[in-house]
Formats: C-alpha cells, structure tokens, sequence
C-alpha cells in the first residue's frame, strides 16, 4: 500500500549547524514515529474494512465479513520500539454478529495484547546489549534521542537469549538432534 506522510511540526532552531539539527532531529523523530505508526495502521485498517473478507476476525464469534467502526481514537496503548516508547490511539471497531467490541491496533501490527517489548525491539535490543556493556548499549541508542534504561536492555538480553536457545532447540528438533 502506497501512503503518503505528510507531518507539521514547529519547531525553534537556534542555528544551522550540524549538532543543532541532528539535536532537533532526535526530539522530533518520536513524534513522527508515533504519528507514521498511527497513520499506517489507520490507511490498513481502512483498507481492510473496505474489503468483503477482513484477513482478522471476530474474537469471540470467528466472523470475518461484518464489522463497524467505533473509534480511530480508543485508549491509547504502549508499546517500546527501537525508535523509544510510543504511544498509540487504539482502533476499535464491532462485530456485526455478535456485538463483540475489539481493539484492532495491536492485531494488524502482529504483537500480542498488552505485551510492551515487541519480540521485535527485544531482538533488536538484545543483539545490541548482548555486543556490548549495558552502559554502552543505553548510550547506543540515546544518540537517537531515545531514552531507555538498562534494565530494559537487560531484560532484552536475557530474553534475547531465551529466544535463540529456544530457536536452537526447534531447529535440533527439526533436525532430529537429541535437545539438551
Ligand atoms: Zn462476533
């Protein structure tokens, strides 16, 4: 799906050097992430509800043909991103069958509800504590304005290595290797 982005921000810059933009750039690229996350969700969504057969479906009643909107603007849900903590309108429709409500946020974006570290950013963060001192890692990621601490880089790692253990034993298995 082709989208356009179009974003206004103001923004006061005191001068035209390098460190000056690269400080401003980091402050705004959160809010043109979350943002570009809530635009792109929305534009699928409303492809998606266009469509005769949704590729989601009822929760409750496995309906995958009839639903309304009920709002663009839910509560807002919170999920970390190599890119910092975004905070994200949830976007909430209804079955037609049943009347069941349901939150379509979290779905299309492929992450399970009310998990706030995506396998994703936990990969990503993961690799990178895992490469070098927590310390560094928190820094790493800070030169792109976003603020993390390292226990979060911590967990990362230790669930990281969850991750690839639990990777190495699938593939053993696949392989017909004894699992250890
Ligand atoms: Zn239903």
């Amino acid at each position: 799906m082709k989208i356009t982005f179009v974003c206004n921000i103001d923004i006061d810059l005191k001068s035209p050097n390098l460190k000056e933009i690269s400080d401003n750039y980091c402050k705004i690229l959160k809010i043109i992430t979350s943002q570009f996350f809530q635009q792109v969700i929305l534009e699928f969504a409303n492809h998606y509800m266009s469509q005769g057969i949704k590729p989601f479906s009822c929760d409750k009643c496995g309906n995958n043909k009839h639903f309304i909107w009920k709002t663009h603007h839910g509560k807002k849900t919170s999920l970390l991103t190599i890119f910092g903590l975004l905070n994200l309108f949830q976007l909430q429709i209804q079955c037609k069958i049943c009347n069941c409500k349901m939150y379509l946020t979290r779905k299309l974006l492929g992450i399970a509800p009310r998990k706030r570290i995506p396998l994703d950013t936990i990969r990503k963060l993961g690799m990178i504590g895992a490469l070098t001192t927590f310390r560094v890692a928190k820094k790493i990621v800070g030169m792109f304005g976003v603020v993390l601490d390292k226990m979060t880089v911590w967990h990362s790692v230790q669930k990281f290595r969850l991750l690839q253990n639990s990777d190495l034993i699938s593939h053993d298995l696949l392989r017909g290797g004894d699992v250890r």
